[in-house]
């Protein structure tokens, strides 16, 4: 029996796992050429897990990521800690935000700093059960050096374009891990077109976002791990026969497909009847990086569309202080509106002032330093609770997916270093201190 089908999330239509390899053959024929991806495909599993994860066994355990991904048997899931990340109450932002049941999921503590490894790694292993050595993805930064990184850790090879103005220490870091790097003089948008052009000419497996069925499979598990980490944190009742789903995950957004992860992950365990609604999901975008909270808001207001139309917003220039969220058409804008606007959920814009100091504030009051995109999901917190788009006494969720150590040039920008002083204690004024 086979494990699982491809679904489309545009038309419906499905397919055995080896009659595709990335989008809908129907859909695909609509696609434009630097637009949105047409015909993404979902990944059905033929059955799913009883229970979230085996008592006593860790979540990313191989055992339990065979249960819900596409794989064949644990043996193909190597042992690389990716997942399992902390869900953390953050007893500071509960303080001074006044929020109840505050929680936060640090997702920076992933091997290689950030949520893509979760995609990489499910991508890197379908790469070795299709016998493909290489693996190819264009990259605002995070996917390439969790690419590297996994393919590191798997004896497979990668190669990542970038543009050329990534943040050094994410070039740096997949350099290290042994990427063939290819620098690309141009925007995120076009080193997705140069590399879709590059996989299809050498035969390379291509990892590319949304494309690759398999990026959102992989971050499902982020889905799947708050769910878990939820009910296991709240210490609910012996015998609840139900997991907690909290009111509302607060998520950045670039691509889109880090949100449709994490729906898919709350689909799955609703079909799997482990729990029987789903969380409102609320997408945190910069204002120079906005095309799906821009799209939201057509397709709330207009009256145009025809009821199962969703109509995306034009792209414009992406020029955030957010690098890893700079698309200037999302990849996976039409599944990430759908998911948003099924969940009940929302959008909120954020400047670039407002992340610079989300760094700052979200580094203090909760210990986790995060990077630009993911301070950009607390700068939307703060705008969400003034809009009225979140209330106090909700389970909240926020989503911190990389670490400021990949971009410590904007983790800086609001600091003043301190002068050096000399090691006598004359020195030491009290000015200093206080
Ligand atoms: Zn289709």
């Amino acid at each position: 029996m086979a494990l699982f089908h491809f679904i489309c999330t545009e038309c419906g239509k499905t397919y055995r796992e080896h009659d595709v390899e990335l989008t809908c053959p129907v859909c695909e024929k609509l696609q434009v050429t630097g637009s949105f991806a047409r015909g993404v495909l979902h990944v059905e599993l033929e059955s799913f897990p009883k229970v979230i994860a085996k008592r006593g066994l860790p979540i990313n355990h191989p055992e339990v990521l065979a249960s819900h991904w596409p794989v064949k048997s644990a043996a193909d899931v190597p042992s690389y800690p990716v997942g399992d990340t902390p869900l953390l109450p953050a007893p500071g932002i509960r303080k001074h935000l006044n929020l109840k049941n505050f929680w936060l999921k640090d997702d920076t503590r992933n091997p290689s700093g950030s949520t893509k490894d979760r995609a990489s790694l499910l991508v890197a292993i379908k790469a070795k059960e299709y016998r493909k050595e290489i693996i190819v993805t264009a990259s605002t930064g995070n996917a390439a050096t969790a690419l590297a990184a996994v393919t590191a850790g798997m004896g497979l090879k990668s190669v990542v374009f970038v543009p050329a103005t990534a943040p050094r220490a994410k070039l740096v870091q997949m350099m290290n891990y042994g990427a063939k790097v290819i620098p690309v003089r141009g925007t995120y948008d076009d080193a997705f077109e140069l590399s879709i052009a590059a996989a299809k000419k050498f035969n390379w497996y291509n990892r590319n976002t949304a494309l690759n069925p398999f990026t959102i499979e992989g971050k499902k598990t982020l889905g799947i791990e708050i769910i878990e980490n939820l009910t296991r944190e709240s210490k609910a009742p012996r015998g609840a026969r139900e997991y907690l789903v909290p009111d509302v995950v607060i998520i950045p957004v670039g691509d889109g497909v880090i949100l449709a992860g994490i729906a898919k992950g709350f689909s799955d365990l609703k079909k799997a009847g482990l729990i029987s609604r789903v969380p409102r999901l609320l997408a945190v975008q910069p204002e120079m990086s906005s095309v799906i909270v821009r799209s939201l808001e057509l397709n709330q207001y207009s009256k145009k569309k025809a009821k199962n139309d969703i109509l995306i917003a034009k792209p414009s220039p992406a020029n955030s202080v957010a690098d890893s969220l700079n698309v200037a058409m999302p990849r996976n804008a039409l599944l990430a509106v759908k998911e948003i606007l099924s969940s009940g959920g929302d959008g909120v814009i954020v400047d670039d002032e407002a992340i610079l100091d989300a760094i700052q504030t979200l580094s203090r009051l909760s210990g986790v330093f995060p990077e630009p995109a993911g301070a950009t999901a607390f700068a939307g917190l703060l705008s969400a609770i003034e809009q009225k788009l979140v209330t106090k006494n909700e389970t909240i969720v926020l989503v911190v997916t990389g670490t400021g150590l990949k971009d410590i040039t904007a983790a800086a920008e609001k600091l003043a270093m301190p002068e050096p002083i000399s090691p006598t204690m004359e020195s030491l004024t009290l000015d200093l201190l206080y």
